[in-house]
């Protein structure tokens, strides 16, 4: 039996058609046999609202707050997943990084994470539940909320991958793999079938939006194997390792 962690974006759970054909994706990987964590993003823009709105009462918010308010995006994506779930009658629970023991440092809204308490969540998989965990988010010693920057949600899959020993990270988006350039702009772009921790290091670092630089380099120091694919149709997409 296979252990996986999936991690869902922002478009692939911007509205609810698109979270429950997420969910119909996570249970026919469960049918096949796979104990699975899935990672979730804040919907669509959720988390540029949240900046805005928390701007609008103060221009120079306190960290502390603002990653308090920017943590809520992904948790409001774990409980509508998991409660989709429920209603396509698979048993899931829904984590907020403190249930699922996402320990970080305390520097707010960029914390690195420092280990993960796997515990509560491998519990749950000897349920047989599938277990749901909002990304981008932890939660210091002294128990704050803290944030991982802009797109880290892709650091909390492969951490939790690391963590669990997960045979695979699925990275899923509306991006269909690593191209050899933009295909939004060289139409000829080709998709690469595989590429090495270090060359995917070196696109992340020239500003590639594919993949959270610091999610790349926990991959590479913990040998965990991604594969970065689309929510959107079934093809296959990039294997990093
Ligand atoms: N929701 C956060 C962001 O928009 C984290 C993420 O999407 O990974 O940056
Ligand atoms: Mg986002």
């Amino acid at each position: 039996m296979a252990l996986v962690v999936q991690k869902y974006g922002g478009t692939s759970v911007s509205t609810p058609e698109r979270i429950k054909n997420v969910a119909k994706r996570i249970v026919t990987a469960k049918k096949k046999g796979n104990r699975l964590v899935v990672v979730v993003s804040a919907m669509g823009d959720t988390t540029d609202n949240l900046i805005e709105l928390m701007k609008k009462v103060n221009p120079d918010p306190p960290k502390r707050e603002l990653d308090l308010l920017l943590s809520t995006g992904e948790v409001v994506s774990a409980a509508l997943l998991a409660a989709a779930l429920d209603a396509m009658g698979e048993r899931s629970i829904a984590f907020t990084a403190y249930q699922g023991g996402i320990i970080t440092d305390s520097i707010h809204t960029k914390a690195r994470i420092k280990r993960v308490n796997t515990g509560k969540i491998l519990q749950e998989l000897d349920k047989g539940k599938i277990v749901v965990v909002a990304g981008f988010q932890g939660i210091t010693s002294e128990n704050t909320v803290t944030t991982l920057g802009r797109g880290g949600s892709d650091t909390t899959a492969v951490a939790l991958a690391a963590a669990l020993k997960a045979d695979i990270c699925e990275i899923y988006s509306d991006v269909e793999g690593v191209f050899t350039a933009d295909p939004r702009i060289v139409p000829d772009a080709r998709k690469l079938k595989k590429i090495s921790y270090d060359e995917m290091l070196e696109l992340a670092s020239l500003g590639a939006k594919v993949l959270h630089l610091r999610a790349v380099e926990v991959a590479r120091k913990f040998k965990v194997p991604l594969h970065i694919r689309s929510s959107f149709n079934e093809k296959e997409g990039t294997l990093i390792s």
